[in-house]
Parts: C-alpha cells; sequence; structure tokens
C-alpha cells in the first residue's frame, strides 16, 4: 500500500548528489539531460514526475534538456501524439533546448551499427523469433548460441545491407549484438539490435524498411546529443550494462551515464500507455483528454494548474525505491493552489425554488461579495438578489435532526451576504415531491447581521432565480473504486460507475464568466470548477476540478 516515507520533502535528492560529485569532480561541465518520451500516446502524470525530474535539473544546474521522441516503433507512433507531447511540456512550464527525434539519428546509428559487425561484435541472425527465444534461456538455464553467430564480417556485412536494401522479408533477420548467450543478465545474452519492419514512419516515412531497437538507439541518441546524465524508470536497471557495453564498444562523441528512479505509482490510476489507450478505444471515457483521465491533457481540462503538477511531483521527491503515493497528496497540492488562486463565487447544482413571500414581487438588490476571502486583489462583484431564489436541494430536510443546521421547516438560516430566512410552507407537486419552498426574510437581518442577537448556526449559498445562468455540471470523481486497479486481473472491474455524474439544471451567478480563457472559480461549498472545452454562452458546462474536502477519506475510515 501507500508508504508515507515516499514523500520527500526537500527538492534534494540522490540524483542531484551524483551531479554534484561529477561537477566536484569535473567529469561533467555542463548538465545535459533529455525526456525521451515515446509518441505513442499521450503523456500521464508519471511522464510529468520525469518532466519536473529532467528539466528541473537542467534548469537548477545552468545546462539544458531536450525534449527526444524515442520513435523507434513505427507501427504505434504518430504526429498526433507528438504534437499533445509538445503541448503538455510547454503548458507544464518548460522550454526544451532541442527537440530531436531519435529516427533523426537513423543514419548516424546504421553507421555505428556496422562498426560493430566489423569490429566482429555484430552478427545477422537468421533464427525466426520463436528460435531466438528459445535458445535465450532463462533466469535460471544459460542460452545457446545461434548457429549464425560465428558467421564472418564479411557476410555480415552484406546480409546488414541487404536487410536495410529491402532485400527480405519482416522476420526473416535480425541484427544481433555478440556479447555473451551464459550471461546472468538476460538483456546482455546477444540482445537484438535492428529488425526488418515494413511500416512507414510518422517521421522517416518509407526511407527504412530496418529499425534498430530501443536500447541500441537509446544511449548512442544520448551520446550524440552530449546527455551527461540519462535518467529512467527503475525497470531499466537490467538494461544499464547493455547501455554501457554498447558506448564502451563505439567511439561517441560523448559518454553519458544511465541512473534509474522509482516510477511514479498513484493509487486509483493507471499509468501505462497501454491500458490509458484501452480506456480511450473501448469508449470508457470521452478521450485522452476525458477529465477523469490523468493525462496531462486530461487534468488541463479538469481544471489542474501546470502549477500543482508541478508542486506535486516537488512533494514526492525522487526515490530509489519503488512505492504508491496517495491520491490525497495530488489533491492536497491542487487544492491548496486552487485556493490561493480560484475567484469566489456562488452556483446551486441541485437547485430547489424558493420564494420569499415577503419580499416585493419586482424589486431587486446587489449585494457586494469579495472574489477571495484572504486576497484583496481579486476584487468584489455584485451579487443580484429578489423574491425568487435557488437553493441546494440538499440544503433543505423536511424532517431534519437537530443537529441539521441548514433550512428545514420552521427553521431559520442565513443566505450567505443576504438575509435569514424562515422556512413556512413546503409546497409538493400530485406524486408528493417537493416543488418548492415559501419562506420569509427579515428585512433587518441584512448583509448577514444579526439584528437582535439571535443565533443564526447555519449559511447556505443561493442564486437569484432571476439573475441565474442555467448551465451544466459535471461532477468527477475517481476513476477508479480500487486503490490499485493495474494490479487487478481486469481493471475494467475496478472501474467507478459514478466517476462522472451530469447535473444538467445548475444555476450560476450572473458574474461567472462563460467565455473566454477558462477562469479557475470556487463555487462557495461546493468544491473547485472550470469551464469544460465544450462550454459556451448559450450552453454553459462547467467540470468539477475537485471538491474541497476530501471526501474518501471519511469513507474509507468508515469501512
Ligand atoms: P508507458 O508504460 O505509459 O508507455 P513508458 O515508460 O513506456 O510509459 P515513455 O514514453 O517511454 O513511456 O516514457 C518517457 C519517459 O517518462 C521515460 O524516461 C520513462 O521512464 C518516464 N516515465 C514513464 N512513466 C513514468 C512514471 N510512471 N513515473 C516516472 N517516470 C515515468
Ligand atoms: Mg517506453
Amino acid at each position: 500500500m501507500s508508504d508515507p516515507s515516499a514523500v520527500a520533502d526537500d527538492s534534494s535528492n540522490f540524483i542531484r548528489d551524483i551531479i554534484d560529485a561529477d561537477l566536484a569532480a569535473n567529469k561533467v561541465s555542463k548538465v545535459v539531460t533529455r525526456f525521451p518520451p515515446e509518441p505513442n500516446g499521450y503523456l500521464h502524470i508519471g511522464h510529468a514526475k520525469s518532466i519536473c525530474l529532467n528539466f528541473g535539473i537542467a534548469r537548477d544546474y545552468h545546462g539544458h534538456c531536450n525534449l527526444r521522441f524515442d520513435d523507434t516503433n513505427p507501427e504505434k507512433e504518430s504526429v498526433e501524439y507528438v504534437n499533445s507531447i509538445r503541448h503538455d511540456v510547454q503548458w507544464l512550464g518548460f522550454e526544451w533546448h532541442s527537440n530531436p527525434f531519435a529516427s533523426d539519428y537513423f543514419d548516424q546509428l546504421y553507421d555505428y551499427a556496422i562498426d560493430l559487425i566489423k569490429q566482429g561484435k555484430a552478427y545477422v541472425d537468421s533464427q525466426n523469433a520463436e528460435q531466438i527465444r528459445e535458445n535465450r534461456g532463462t533466469l535460471t538455464e544459460p542460452g545457446n548460441n545461434s548457429p549464425y553467430r560465428e558467421r564472418s564480417v564479411d557476410e555480415n556485412l552484406q546480409l546488414f545491407e541487404a536487410m536495410k536494401n529491402d532485400e527480405y522479408a519482416d522476420g526473416e533477420h535480425v541484427l544481433r549484438a555478440k556479447i555473451d548467450m551464459s550471461s546472468p543478465n538476460i538483456k546482455m545474452r546477444d540482445p537484438v539490435l535492428y529488425r526488418i519492419r515494413h511500416v512507414t514512419h510518422h517521421n522517416t516515412g518509407d526511407k527504412w524498411c530496418i529499425y534498430p531497437l530501443y536500447d541500441f538507439t537509446h544511449g548512442l541518441s544520448d551520446a550524440i546529443e552530449g546527455v551527461t546524465h540519462s535518467l529512467c524508470t527503475l525497470e531499466f536497471e537490467d538494461h544499464r550494462p547493455l547501455y554501457d557495453w554498447i558506448l564502451d564498444n563505439l567511439e561517441t562523441p560523448s559518454r553519458p551515464v544511465q541512473i534509474e528512479f522509482a516510477r511514479l505509482q498513484l493509487e486509483y490510476s493507471l499509468t501505462s500507455k497501454r491500458k490509458l489507450n484501452a480506456l480511450v478505444n473501448e469508449g470508457h471515457v470521452s478521450g485522452w483528454d476525458d477529465p477523469r483521465m490523468l493525462t496531462i491533457s486530461g487534468m488541463r481540462r479538469r481544471g489542474f494548474t501546470p502549477e500543482s503538477i508541478v508542486n506535486f511531483c516537488d512533494m514526492i521527491g525522487i526515490t530509489k525505491k519503488n512505492s504508491t503515493i496517495e491520491m490525497g497528496v495530488l489533491e492536497t497540492a491542487l487544492r491548496d493552489d486552487l485556493n490561493a488562486r480560484a475567484t469566489r463565487r456562488m452556483a446551486v447544482i441541485n437547485p430547489l425554488k424558493v420564494v420569499i413571500e415577503n419580499y416585493p414581487e419586482d424589486e431587486e438588490e446587489f449585494f457586494t461579495g469579495a472574489n477571495h476571502p484572504q486576497n484583496p486583489d481579486f476584487g468584489t462583484r455584485e451579487v443580484p438578489f429578489s423574491r425568487e431564489i435557488y437553493i441546494e436541494r440538499e440544503d433543505f430536510m423536511e424532517e431534519a435532526p437537530a443537529k441539521f443546521f441548514r433550512l428545514s421547516p420552521g427553521r431559520e438560516v442565513r443566505l450567505r451576504f443576504a438575509y435569514y430566512i424562515t422556512c413556512r410552507e413546503v409546497i409538493k407537486n400530485a406524486g408528493g415531491e417537493i416543488e418548492h419552498l415559501v419562506c420569509s426574510y427579515d428585512p433587518e437581518s441584512r448583509g448577514g447581521g444579526s439584528p437582535d442577537g439571535r443565533k443564526v448556526k447555519g449559511t447556505i449559498h443561493w442564486v437569484s432565480a432571476r439573475h441565474a445562468v442555467r448551465a451544466t455540471v459535471n461532477l468527477y470523481d475517481r476513476l477508479f473504486t480500487s486503490a490499485n486497479p493495474g494490479a487487478a486481473a481486469d481493471f475494467h472491474q475496478a472501474l467507478n460507475p459514478e466517476s462522472k455524474i451530469v447535473m444538467p439544471e445548475a444555476r450560476l451567478e450572473p458574474a461567472i464568466e462563460l467565455t473566454g480563457n477558462p477562469i479557475a472559480y470556487q463555487f462557495e461549498r461546493l468544491g473547485y470548477f472550470i469551464s469544460d472545452y465544450d462550454s459556451s454562452s448559450e450552453q454553459p458546462i462547467f467540470n468539477r476540478t475537485m471538491t474541497l474536502r476530501d471526501s474518501w477519506a471519511k469513507i474509507e475510515q468508515s469501512r
């Protein structure tokens, strides 16, 4: 489960310690990092951790960071993903030094492969995929040498060139490094460096029908770019000897080092592009930017700010040990940021009409409301009031317990900014459903002050019916009910059926902006909200970014 010790409280970490030592020892003069996504999906919160680490180090050490597309699997990659990744990195507030594709280096990589062949350190293997797998051995058994392993350098050069020149079908041959089939590290058992794939590549088109594999490409791309510290997640630890072998056996312009750190795993979420892709393709969400997705684009649409995501990454820190972060950490980072940033407004999501019988029918008045309770720089706005208002259905109870400090027959509440009202009558339809309430107001209580010192415990929010703007409000909750949906045999079973609730009859106070750049709002007592991309002034749509308090903590405690 979650490990609170995984939440580091300072920005220093073991990687920065390594860099400090490398600088002190003059091993490097300028720190160069890279963030290397594969353009096979949209970036998610896990990638944000890597972005903050790589770009943050480059910034703090006055070095630079490249955004490199690691595009060696043409089947799965696309320009749509390339563009979304660029947008997301910029939106998070980072600037890259350069933005190459690994595929830009295919010519150089081909030459490096030739070099290995000439040194007798790579060979063309003509076993099929099945045979290669069978001969690789297991964790306890060594592998078997390929019958093609002792091909001459000339034969290998000829075959590799013919592979490049489109003379063979997919899978007929591969190029392998000649290392050690009995190495305890399976990655070192003559890993495949190149394979034949007759697929159009999003960047190189049909120029190539052979493609280098990740391990061959990655370290060499780092070396070509002058990356000093190549930071990757822990699952690449056993790739490191291969990373080093390739760089140690070739003359490269620089010699980077690979350092691994723990992947972000977050409760109640998936951070695997493959699984996120399945959610999109199977229609469980509306797209990669569905506000319930913890993709950067989904979080943006949901109302996360870049600052809240960067702060979250600082809060969790960088460690060498995998652990799961509580969702509450992300939610706290978001609430803290929005609390300072959000403009306060009143909105009623599930409206119940209230008629104030002693308030004149054609009268209206305006109360001045602060836009932010702690920050006068936000200014004020005028909040209209009239005889008919809406309150939240949940703020009324016909048979209320003594501790219900909201509205019920005969009881009095304070309307935020306005007056005290007392419920006089409950009007129902033929089916017995409550249609509206009749209340009276005390003119002496204007502004919410107590005229005779009498105590009114509850304050509720409201919107003037005549002035209100009708809107749809989407209430979002966690997409999964299980803290570790990725561990389930089938993550579909963990989908939360109530992760999106649509409230089509919401009423907003008129000072809420419906057009232009979305503004972060706090709807008082309800949470933080932002207008959706599909919102218009004719049909306003707001997304709930987050509730004001963590309602899940209570649920979990009561289990
Ligand atoms: P996925 O499994 O979602 O496809 P990936 O690791 O294959 O993830 P890449 O596009 O290869 O995705 O990742 C780019 C960079 O982001 C890599 O350096 C990778 O280590 C890092 N990264 C990906 N997921 C996480 C995560 N959950 N936490 C931290 N870093 C991550
Ligand atoms: Mg990957």
